[in-house]
């Protein structure tokens, strides 16, 4: 593995990125973030965390896989989603 990464360069956003989700895991296994629901249809399973700021790795919108494909896609966009927490 530490030969695989050391051939496999990470760039700096993925790495930022990959940090950002280790942190947020983190947090979730000590019970300080708690996972929620998709903010476009309230679906709890299978959820996925988006960040929009990776230099914010708390800083989540909770978003079911289905909805997640289209957000990557650009078919939605999170300012349309009617379950977002307020912040
Ligand atoms: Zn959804």
């Amino acid at each position: 593995m530490r030969r695989w990464r050391q051939e496999h360069k990470q760039t700096e956003a993925q790495r930022k990125k990959s940090n950002c989700r280790t942190y947020l895991h983190i947090y979730i296994k000590r019970g300080k973030v708690a996972k929620g629901s998709c903010i476009f249809c309230q679906a709890t399973s299978p959820i996925e965390a988006h960040h929009e700021d990776y230099s914010m790795p708390l800083a989540v919108e909770w978003v079911c896989r289905g909805h997640r494909v289209m957000l990557d896609m650009g078919l939605i966009r999170l300012e349309d989603a009617q379950f977002r927490t307020a912040r």
